[in-house]
């Protein structure tokens, strides 16, 4: 079994390069940001609360998110695979996740992360927010403050797992499939 957390700023890809993922390997997918907006279209009072802070760029609290992925990783005990994507994205919620995996006897193999500068990011979001329906892709001003709360509480994470010896980056601008390779490189290597 392999766990992967795919990291990187807001339109790195990691949406993009998860399914391919999912296609090649057969992991399952957990993103907090598709659950969460799972829970917004199911109109539930988390989606409520946690729709008040996507709506301004803020990342929800960590304790939401935990319980999220603690509920998934346990409903499915005959998984391949995790991949996280968009989770951890504070320490807090990194120390979580390593508490659940040994918990559940697993553990995480490595972090990939994608580089890709804020400029090209900001670029990718607003062509995004043309077809994606997202609120928080068509506005540029709420886009900086996404990239914002990356740089102040997610970018220790990457230092968190470099500590574990578990970090490997990856250029995430380029041709899809030739990212998707490098990608793979590092997970086979696990
Ligand atoms: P993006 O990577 O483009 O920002 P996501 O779908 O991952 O898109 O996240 C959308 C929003 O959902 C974030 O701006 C944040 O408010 C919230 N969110 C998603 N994942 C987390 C998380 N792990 N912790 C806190 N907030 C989160």
């Amino acid at each position: 079994m392999q766990n992967i957390v795919l990291f990187g700023p807001p339109g790195a890809g990691k949406g993009t390069q998860s399914q391919k993922l999912i296609d090649k390997y057969g992991f399952v997918h957990l993103s907090t940001g598709d659950l969460l907006r799972a829970e917004i279209a199911a109109g539930t009072a988390l989606g409520l609360e946690a729709k008040q802070l996507m709506d301004k760029g803020i990342l929800v609290p960590d304790e939401v998110v935990v319980g999220m992925i603690d509920n998934k990783i346990k409903s499915n005990p005959d998984a391949k695979g995790f991949i996280f994507d968009g989770f951890p994205r504070t320490v807090a919620q990194a120390e979580s996740l390593d508490k659940m995996m040994s918990q559940n006897n697993i553990k995480i193999n490595g972090m990939i992360a994608l580089v890709v500068d804020e400029e090209e990011l900001t670029k990718r979001l607003l062509v995004r927010g043309q077809t994606s329906g997202r609120a928080d892709d068509q506005n540029e001003e709420l886009i900086r403050k996404r990239v914002q709360e990356y740089n102040s509480k997610t970018m220790p994470v990457a230092d968190y797992y470099t500590g574990q010896g578990k970090y490997s980056a990856i250029d995430g601008i380029g041709e899809i499939d030739e990212i998707f390779t490098g990608i793979c490189a590092v997970i086979d290597q696990f």
